[in-house]
């Protein structure tokens, strides 16, 4: 049996596939690295250009209000308020990361 952590989560949940879930203003990247990432969803933003997300690391920040992360799970527990756990067991669920077999 794994055990859910953060590093076996993102080994199995690649950002570039998280954020193209959960970004739908987020164009379809045309390179790799730091893209734009559509409309920040930490502010009500009307104009692209301020958000940007990382497709390796997963981290995110905005130029317009200010919020970053390192992460996908950063970004999971800032867009969700779930705890660091609840946020994990979250994206096991909705990725269908393994069978239900995380403790
Ligand atoms: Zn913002």
């Amino acid at each position: 049996m794994r055990r859910l952590t953060a590093s076996v989560l993102k080994a199995a949940l690649p950002a570039a596939l998280y954020y193209a879930r959960v970004l739908p203003t987020m164009p379809t990247p045309t390179r790799a690295g730091w893209v734009d990432g559509g409309l920040c969803p930490f502010h009500a933003d009307r104009h692209r250009g301020n958000f940007r997300v990382h497709l390796t690391t997963g981290a995110y920040g905005c130029f317009a209000c200010g919020a970053k992360g390192g992460d996908i799970l950063a970004f999971h527990q800032a867009s969700t308020g779930q705890s660091f756990q609840g946020s994990l067991r979250d994206l096991a669920e909705q990725f269908r990361l393994g069978s239900g077999d995380w403790p």
